[in-house]
């Protein structure tokens, strides 16, 4: 099994076009994945097994299509660099869990 293939096995469709992650958490509310012998977000590991997206030390990931931590849809995110990430202060804003409807602005557990 390819870690692309061993990742995959822990999704789900989401909502809309997301991917969900229904693997291992971590208690910051995103998943994590273990690639080459270390743990990493797998949002992160989306990029890299998915989206073929090198990222450097320092990058984070931005959720910036849906704003869902659970989703691992590479074309939901962007990488950021850790300067930038700070300046939006997006990640106390993240609920890991929120979902929301469709049409609608307003994101709920
Ligand atoms: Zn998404």
């Amino acid at each position: 099994m390819t870690p692309r293939e061993r990742f995959l096995a822990k999704t789900q469709p989401g909502p809309g076009d997301c991917l969900d992650w229904i693997g291992a958490f971590s208690g910051n509310g995103y998943g994590y994945f273990w690639l080459d012998g270390k743990s990493i977000g797998a949002h992160c590991a989306a990029l890299i097994l998915i989206g073929g997206i090198e990222l450097g030390p320092g990058d984070t990931v931005d959720h910036v299509v849906c704003r869902r931590t659970v989703c691992v849809n590479d074309d939901h995110m962007e990488v950021v660099t850790r300067s930038e990430n700070t300046k939006r202060g997006n990640y106390a804003r993240v609920d890991p869990f929120a979902s929301r409807r469709e049409g609608e602005d307003v994101w709920t557990r």
